[in-house]
């Protein structure tokens, strides 16, 4: 376990919000870290849409979703924020010095003096194989994302999924694999048209199967995995030799460990003031998709404007004897230092 980072602020969530939370709690000189459960940030913008655009950014006409996430770590550069991308937040509590403690999933532990909850509809997670007897497997030999790829070379494997993730490593792997099962349940794959042209290209080649259907049940034979039962939409039943199942059915967002943190929620949602953006919890914030509150719209520039009051709310939260004022980007010297864009 890594030695604890003491901080004044942790953000839960690197979507557009807690992006711009970096953003408006720099203006105000305040450092944080920032974690998110995804390699990558940019929560729902470069998840689910990242090509689509958006027409409701005041000022920006038409914005990519995933160019809107570039200019937000444009923006927010100059503050240097830590990120901690690909560790979920597990465990937060209060200590009797109104400090928080957040672990996450990489036995990070932060002891900071706000925190931020950013977290929108949740942490996306790997939608899972659901056969009863597989949690069992998991990690071992039922696997949701390839951490090495080697652990795979010759060996039997069966690939769920019809989309990139799916494709790119049955490519990857067939030429390495001792053999290799595609399975989806239509006969159309969403993944790129070249990369399923090259997977033809293996089947009639006979470097590999593709076979329509869904898992129905394991194969088992005392405790080990030896393969997968594959139902066709006819009702047939095959069953394909396995020592690894690779499971690629996508990610889907799940409150997840958030809604054990003693926050009141509502409606998977947690709840806050509108002066603060502030839950139950003095100093735990809530910003973005996550929160509610009467007249919650779920909107970017909703998020945009919440960041912007919470990190005056964190702000006097961790110095509560600072007197606060309003100033301009335009004009305060102190913020254009803080921004890197002082000229005197
Ligand atoms: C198809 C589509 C189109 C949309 N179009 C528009 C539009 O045109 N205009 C508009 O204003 N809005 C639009 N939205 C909504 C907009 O994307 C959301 O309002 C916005 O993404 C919310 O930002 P957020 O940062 O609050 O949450 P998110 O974008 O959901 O980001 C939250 C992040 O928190 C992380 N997280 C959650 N829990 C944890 C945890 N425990 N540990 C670590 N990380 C965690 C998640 O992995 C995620 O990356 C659209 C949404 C969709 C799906």
């Amino acid at each position: 376990m890594s030695d604890r980072i003491v901080t004044e602020v942790v953000i839960v969530g690197a979507g557009p919000a807690g992006l711009f939370q970096v953003f408006e709690l720099g203006l105000l000189g305040m450092k944080c870290h920032i974690i998110d459960s995804l390699k990558q940030p940019g929560g729902q913008c470069t998840e689910l849409y990242p090509d689509k655009p958006i027409y409701d950014i005041p000022a920006l006409p038409v914005c990519g979703a995933q160019e809107l996430i570039d200019r937000l770590l444009q923006q927010i550069k100059p503050f240097g924020a830590e990120f901690h991308l690909g560790e979920e937040a597990i465990e937060l509590t209060t200590e009797a010095s109104g400090r928080h403690r957040l672990l996450t999933s990489a036995g990070t532990v932060f002891d900071a003096g706000a925190v931020v909850i950013a977290g929108g509809v949740g942490s996306f997670q790997p939608r899972r194989l659901s056969l009863e007897q597989a949690p069992a497997h998991e990690g071992s030999q039922i696997h949701y994302r390839v951490k090495s790829a080697a652990d795979f070379h010759g060996r039997k494997l069966v690939i769920f999924g019809g989309g990139d993730s799916a494709l790119d490593w049955t490519l990857e792997l067939a030429p390495k694999a001792d053999s290799i099962a595609l399975v989806h349940r239509r006969a159309d794959f969403r993944a790129a048209p070249a990369s399923v042209a090259r997977m033809r290209e293996l089947v009639a080649a006979g470097r590999l199967r593709v076979v329509e259907g869904l898992a129905h049940e394991l194969h088992s034979v005392a405790g080990e995995l030896k393969g997968v039962h594959v139902k066709s939409a006819s009702g047939e039943l095959e069953l394909l030799d396995a020592e690894h199942l690779l499971v690629f059915f996508g990610l889907a967002p799940k409150l997840g460990p958030i809604g054990e943190w003693g926050l009141e929620i509502d409606k998977r949602a947690i709840k806050v003031d509108t002066e603060h953006f502030q839950s139950n919890i003095p100093g735990v914030f809530a910003i973005g998709d996550i929160n509610t509150y009467p007249g919650k719209k779920k909107l970017i520039l909703s998020a945009f404007h919440e960041a912007a009051l919470a990190a005056f709310a964190v702000q006097h939260h961790l110095y509560p004897a600072k007197k606060q004022f309003l100033q301009y980007t335009t004009t305060s010297p102190a913020m254009q230092k803080r921004l890197g864009v002082a000229t005197a």
